[in-house]
């Protein structure tokens, strides 16, 4: 059945979770009152006011699977800092060895002896070498690109309609209504009109791709292997072998994004399904939590970039960074890689994000909800609509509204976190069944307060 996403029932409910999260989170208002007299919005960082509630919850403590919050309430976090902390918070190996590291220095501007081995890790994962690392995926997407633009010589660049590839300008971009690329709304300051910078096709759209690409001024396509920031919507089978076989004739570098779908395997997406891009772009989790993104190159473009980089300037041209490759980030990428996001911690986190769906399908059919979901391994993303969207405007018409609202509010209320920009829930290796149940009872619930008698 459908549930208007403004219907007076969502609207009741909201109220009533509204004034469930204010009774309930009494300190975190007052850190949050109190702060907003010296932080912009009473936050360290401008996202943060996007939770659920007239205020974040301000955490004490994140550990394992759980957060817990200054006023004693505890969640099962199926958020996981959005990804950043997909190996659960606090994994005890990448505790220790940024302990001790931080002990023996922190950053030099100098490799650390970590440096060969987390080289050896990331290339036997994601079969490619020629690996550097930067402070965020952000910054992995921002230096490759202008890396492209540079071995190439061409001007632009291609990615998918509803993309997010960190704060890179060139990507901020929608197809405006008339078909031709446009400023993202809340695009903040763009530098220039992106349609000078960008191409932008819908995923799945091979014509489209064919079309864009045949102007071959587009240095490189950046795409996440399926995107995951509207909700999740997944290529079509095929898709991948067309991507790859139309930039191959129009000589473009083909960069897949694995930040998010490093969910789908220890080698990311691309490992799953035996992708063959020229670059794989990642951040987030690959450090356990700490600042930290790579990327890597196929030989063929490492020796391109070796042949065009101007050593005596390589400090001062736009690509790299002080912290950058820090003894920290190296520490802490070993022992995560190595110990924690191990083949066997996938193979459990996959089984939960299978079970997790089930519980939602179960309840969906159930009560009759007219919702689908939708699961990348460990990630799973449950989309307003009957069948998933097909592509970033088909996501993007159903995602968000009082409903998203509530289910948020509802599930936090309930104990449980979601990420704040869509209904995403990422399994971590700490997660436990128990964990994944209790949300299934509550998704249970709250269909069932959505659609009365079902
Ligand atoms: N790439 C993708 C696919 C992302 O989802 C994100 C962040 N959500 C980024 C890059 C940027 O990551 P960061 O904010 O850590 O730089």
């Amino acid at each position: 059945m459908a549930v208007s996403t403004a219907s007076e029932r969502v609207g009741k409910l909201l109220e009533r979770e509204q004034e469930r999260f204010e009774d309930s989170h009494p300190r975190s208002r007052e850190i949050h009152d109190a702060a907003a007299a010296d932080l912009l919005s009473g936050v360290p960082m401008n996202w943060m006011t996007r939770w659920p509630g007239r205020f974040p919850i301000y955490v004490h403590t994140a550990r394992g699977s759980e957060v817990t919050d200054v006023d004693g309430n505890t969640y099962v976090d199926l958020c996981l800092g959005d990804t950043g902390a997909m190996c659960g918070h606090a994994p005890a190996p990448t505790v220790a060895a940024i302990a001790a590291q931080a002990e023996r220095g922190i950053t030099t501007m100098l490799p650390s002896e970590d440096a060969g081995a987390v080289g050896e890790l990331m290339a036997e994962r994601f079969g490619l070498r020629n690996w550097q690392f930067t402070v965020s995926a952000t910054d992995a997407n921002r230096f490759l690109v202008r890396l492209c633009r540079q071995v190439s010589g061409r001007p632009k660049i291609l990615v998918h309609n509803h993309c997010y590839h960190g704060s890179v300008d060139e990507t901020v971009v929608t197809i405006g209504s008339d078909g031709r690329p446009a400023p993202r709304y809340g695009n903040v300051g763009p530098p220039v009109d992106p349609a000078e910078t960008t191409r932008v096709v819908e995923i799945n759209d091979i014509e489209a791709l064919e079309r864009e690409l045949a102007h071959e001024d587009v240095a490189c396509v950046l795409v996440e292997p399926a995107l995951t920031n509207i909700g999740i919507v997944l290529p079509d089978p095929g898709y991948h072998d067309e991507l790859r076989r139309i930039t191959r004739e129009t000589g473009t570098i083909l960069i897949i994004d694995e930040t998010h779908t490093l969910s789908c395997g220890p080698g990311g997406y691309t490992g799953a399904y035996g992708l063959e891009p020229d670059a794989i772009t990642m951040g987030k989790p690959i450090a356990g939590g700490i600042p930290t993104g790579a990327y890597g190159l196929s030989d063929e473009l490492a020796d391109r970039v070796l042949g065009s980089t101007f050593w005596d300037a390589a400090d001062v041209g736009g690509v790299g960074g002080t912290l950058a490759g820090n003894a920290l980030q190296l520490a802490a990428v070993r022992a995560t890689l190595g110990e924690v996001l191990t083949a066997e911690a996938y193979e459990r986190m996959i089984g939960l994000g299978g079970r997790y769906e089930a519980g939602v399908n179960d309840a969906i059919e159930r009560h009759g909800l007219d919702w689908s979901a939708v699961r990348l391994g460990c990630r799973v993303e449950y989309m307003f609509s009957p069948e998933p969207p097909r592509n970033g405007a088909e996501a993007d018409a159903v995602i968000g509204g009082p409903l998203d609202e509530l289910m948020h509010l509802y599930m936090l209320n309930e104990g449980i976190l979601f990420t704040p920009f869509h209904m995403m829930a990422l399994i971590s290796p700490a997660t436990t069944a128990e964990q994944v149940d209790a949300h299934s009872e509550a998704f249970d619930r709250i269909a069932a307060e959505l659609i009365p008698g079902s």
